[in-house]
Order: C-alpha cells, then structure tokens, then sequence
C-alpha cells in the first residue's frame, strides 16, 4: 500500500447511479447534439453558478480561445504569456497573429502589467493574459492600459473556473474570458469549455461559429467550426456543478495541510491566499530555491517519483521554448528572464478532491525528508 502511485490530479467524477437516469432521458428524447435540453440547461446553470451574463459551452477548452479572437476579429499581434498552457499562444497561431510574450510577475505568475506596455507595436491588436493558477491577474491595470491603446482584452480563465473577487466572478473582466472543462480541472464535463461574453448579439456570434457559421437553415454568416457540445457531456456536467463546491472545500483544507508544514521548509516557497479573493486551490504549485533547498527542482521532482509520488513541472518549458516560437523575437531568453526562473522551479504537488490525509502525508514527507 505504502507504494500506491499518488498521481499529480483525479478527475471529479458525478455518482453512474445519479447520471442513469439522465443518459436514459437523453435515449428517451432521442435529441443528441445541437443546443439540446440539456445543453440549455447546463448554460444556464452556469451562467449562475459563475455569475456572468452570458456563456456558450464548446467541446473544449482550446476552441473557445480560437473563436474569441474570431469573434473579435483580432489580427496583427497579441500580447500575451509564456508561462502558461501552449493552448493560450496556439489559438494566436491558428488565427495567424503573432504571439508577443511578455515577462511575468514573480508573485503570481501572471503576465507582469508593468511590462505590457513596452510590447505595444502598431500591430498590436489585443492582450491575451492566462489568471495562471487560478490566481487573478491585475485586470483593473490591464483594462487601463487596453482603454489607453485600443486594445481588446481576451482572457484565458481555463484554471479560474468559479474565482471571484469581493464576491464578483473574475471572468467577467475584459472583452472574454474563457474556460477548459477538461477532465484535469477543477470543473470537468471529461472534454469540454466555454466562452464568456457581456453582450446579447456576441454571445448569437459566438454560436454561429461554433456550429458552422450558420445563422438559419441556408444562411452562413462567418467561417465557423465545429464546437458543439453534445447532450450526455451536458447532462453530465450539470451533475459535477452540484458538487463542485464541495470538492474545492476539499482541495482547500488540502491546501491549508501543505502550507502548514511546508511553510518551516528552507528553500520551499508557496503561493498564500489573496484578500477577498475565493480561490478555486486548481493547483498547488511549489517553487525550489536550489541553493537554500540543497536541491536541484529537477533532482525534487524524480526522488518524488521514485516514491511514487507524481508531482507536474507545470509550467516547463515555456511556450516560448516550443519549436514553433522560439524564433520569435519576444521569445529570447533575456525578454523571460523570471519566466525562465520560475519555470525552473516549480512542481506543482498532487491537488485534488480525494486526496487523503495518508497521501498528503505521503507528498510532505518527499519534500521534509532529507
Ligand atoms: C487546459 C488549458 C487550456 C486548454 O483547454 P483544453 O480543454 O484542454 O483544450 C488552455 N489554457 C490553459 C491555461 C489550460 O490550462
């Protein structure tokens, strides 16, 4: 037992007893895909849970950021980060904009606002920022200096599922923001995301071109894609938000457990809560100061997984790192300088609903234990 593989994430999962019935409805009503039921209603339960006005689901998480820029036409260049998912720069490339990375702030791992505005070219068109761990960005900052330069603000909130400030839901700031229910998250509907908008007329935009462009029966107004999200993910998602709250209760006494030891760890450092903000615990990254730890992150990371515990280097390498970007000019080493470091220094540690006191226990001990 003592062996047991502790993995780095466990899906949420909704009881098969509970789903049944709704797979046996959905066989009843014979409607599979295309704003069925339950579609609707998982929209609408969303929209509450989350707080924001309007939203539309997508069968992941990476189309809604392809279709935000769509739906704003973006073009030219987007300023955004390295340090998160390559999801977040490849929609910049599958629209044929040209990614611009910019450094990241050390505190938070979000893009570094004091840092925006030297990236500003002509070309320029919108800011593509990632709230990186759930952790939100500086988006009042950001906004001004959007409004300053006539810039569309897109946010990538795949790991800000349900984050709030002051009882208001981050992802109503900017133009969008986007979500990933994908089975690693918080929120899952197993593969599956959303968009979310302040307007009427651009959430009907964003469902023409996530079925086709089409607009009625004949009629194609845009060269849309295929995002359609199908009845039994729906269904089963409207399951999973009822006990959503629970898990991330459970992912935040989990939390509490790590820092709680791992504060009294030389060379260990961790990100805390932030005032009036209710975090979701998506990730609990850990960052390595070789020098102070006595260890390399990398020689961390492997005596962890000789013990069978499996952390992630989430986020290494950067996306700049990656063959398609790092010919870019932003992509040099010396514009990423705390990205580099803090990409060389972090594991994030097992998070997530199920995790038990054993196996936190399990976690802490690779990391005390000299
Ligand atoms: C998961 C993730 C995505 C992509 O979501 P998928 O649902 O896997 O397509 C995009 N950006 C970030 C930051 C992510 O973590």
């Amino acid at each position: 037992m003592e062996n047991k593989v502790i993995t780095v994430t466990s899906p949420l999962l909704p009881s098969l007893d509970d789903f049944i019935p709704y797979l046996q409805d959905i066989w009843n009503r014979k409607w599979l895909t295309n704003n069925g039921h339950y579609h609707q209603e998982l929209e609408k339960a969303l929209c509450e849970y989350l707080k924001v006005p309007y939203i539309s689901l997508f069968t992941n998480g990476t189309l809604p950021l392809m279709c935000a820029l769509q739906a704003l036409r973006i073009t030219g260049e987007v300023i955004t980060t390295p340090y998160s998912f390559v999801a977040t720069t490849h929609s910049l490339w599958w629209n044929g904009i040209k990614p611009v990375f910019v450094d990241i702030d050390p505190d938070t791992c979000n893009i570094d606002p004091d840092k925006i505005e030297a990236a500003i070219t002509p070309k320029t068109t919108a800011i593509m920022p990632v709230h990186v761990y759930g952790k939100p960005c500086d988006t009042e900052r950001i906004q001004e200096i959007a409004d300053k330069y006539g810039l569309k603000v897109i946010y990538d909130a795949a790991h800000a599922f349900g984050v709030e400030i002051n009882g208001r839901s981050i992802l109503n700031a900017g133009d969008m923001s986007t979500l990933s229910f994908h089975a690693t998250k918080v929120y899952n509907t197993i593969e599956g995301g959303a968009l979310i908008c302040h307007d009427e007329k651009i959430k009907r935009r964003i469902d023409y071109l996530k079925n086709f462009g089409f607009a009625g029966e004949t009629e194609i107004v845009a060269p849309g894609i295929n995002g359609k999200v199908d009845e039994i993910r729906a269904a089963y998602g409207l399951l999973n938000l009822k006990q959503v709250d629970s898990a991330i209760e459970a992912r935040r006494q989990t939390a509490i457990k790590y820092r709680k030891v791992l504060k009294d760890v030389e060379g260990i450092s961790f990100m805390e809560d932030m005032p009036g903000v209710r975090h979701n615990y998506s990730y609990f990254p850990i960052f390595v100061d070789t020098e102070k730890y006595g260890m390399t992150r990398d020689e961390l990371y492997f005596k962890m997984k000789e013990q069978n515990v499996l952390g992630r280097r989430y986020f290494y390498p950067l996306i700049s790192e990656f063959s398609t970007y790092r010919g870019l000019e932003s992509a040099k080493l010396e514009n990423l300088l705390v990205s580099h470091k803090v990409a060389d220094s972090v594991i994030c540690l097992p998070m997530y609903h199920t995790l038990s006191e054993e196996e936190i226990n399990r976690v802490i001990k690779c990391i005390v234990d000299e």
